[in-house]
């Protein structure tokens, strides 16, 4: 590695840790996880080109390579401790690392997570996070648990991210003010940690929503071996997104769209109560969304209604009225 690869890292990479023995600068990091708390570890790839724009900001990026990880440490109920960084970049371009660095750290600091190593190399613009949390011992969520007559929850609203993509790729037309919002939404997700520590003990089973609702839920469905039935007049969309709903853009965002970052989880309905009560504590909103049915062979595991109780035919990430 170039000499200015190493002055990179000591100058952006390099920084105070909280629960770390040993960091940044040597052949590995050493942690120790408390006792009685497993070991919780997830990796994901931010790919130019694929996940993002190669001219997209610095900074943005920074913030969101930590914060789909979050998201899968909020997803299992665990607390994030540690994460190490494995960058490509085409060159070794000082402002870019910089902002990076900073959109990184600023979200690394606000969930008291230590950057404990990575690998810096040349190449094709790529970033790889890999995130390790702590979980209470046996007290981690999971995909699988929902069961039968569950409550099917998620959290804050659906569609905004997708809902600017589709207005970056010109598919529907937002104002101003409509793509500010959105655009925050699509690049500076703000993991739902807190709600997840918060429903340990509470969930029957949890994911984050980061490939749409459909597919998300559809993950529980098949790990728990269960259908469901859910009501599109239920899930939660924003202002914004309420606008278009008469559009197949901003329907399928909400439903099928993606990035979003939020939780979808599964309760018993004695912990109804229990749950919205969580809405003050974490400052999240959360919606009931439907309900777990026992899943019979040859059936749809996932039925969506209609406000007019019709279900939903889903077609190609979209969907439309049967019949
Ligand atoms: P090695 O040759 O042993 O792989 P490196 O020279 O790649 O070591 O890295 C030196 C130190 O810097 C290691 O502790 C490594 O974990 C850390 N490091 C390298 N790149 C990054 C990065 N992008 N973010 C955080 N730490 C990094
Ligand atoms: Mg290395």
């Amino acid at each position: 590695m170039a000499t200015s690869e190493f002055e990179l890292i000591r100058r952006y990479f390099t920084h105070r840790t909280r629960h770390t023995l040993l960091g940044v600068g040597d052949d590995a990091a050493l942690v120790k996880v408390r006792p009685g708390h497993d070991l919780v570890i997830s990796a994901d790839m931010l790919v130019a080109g694929r996940h993002f724009l190669r001219n997209a900001e610095p900074r943005l990026l920074g913030h969101k390579a930590l914060a789909v990880n979050l998201s899968d440490m909020a997803a299992m109920g665990a607390t994030p401790r540690w994460a190490t960084l494995a960058l490509a970049l085409p060159a070794a371009d000082t402002n870019w690392v910089k902002n990076f660095s900073r959109g990184f750290m600023a979200l690394a600091r606000r969930f008291d997570v230590d950057l404990i190593g990575g690998d810096t190399t040349r190449g094709p613009l790529n970033i790889c996070v890999q995130i390790m949390g702590e979980a209470k011992s046996g007290k981690s969520l999971r995909r699988a648990g929902a069961r039968a007559g569950d409550d099917i929850w998620v959290s804050g609203t659906l569609g905004d991210a997708a809902l600017e993509l589709a207005a970056l790729k010109r598919r529907i037309t937002l104002t101003p003010a409509e793509r500010t919002w959105c655009a925050a939404r699509l690049h500076t997700p703000i993991p739902r940690v807190g709600l997840g520590l918060a429903l340990r003990g509470l969930a029957s089973s949890a994911i984050d929503v980061s490939d749409g609702l459909l597919a998300d839920l559809g993950h529980i469905l098949d790990c728990s071996g269960v259908g469901a039935e859910i009501h599109l007049a239920a899930v939660p969309a924003s202002a914004v997104l309420q606008r278009y709903l008469d559009r197949v853009a901003a329907c399928s965002a909400l439903l099928a769209g993606g990035d979003d970052y939020e939780l979808c989880f599964t309760a018993p309905r004695a912990a109804r109560r229990k749950i919205e009560r969580l809405e003050s504590s974490t400052r999240v909103r959360v919606t009931r969304i439907g309900e777990i049915r026992s899943h019979r062979l040859r059936t749809p595991r996932l039925i969506v209604r209609a406000p007019d109780g019709v279900p939903l035919r889903v077609v190609r990430g979209g969907y439309d009225h049967f019949g």
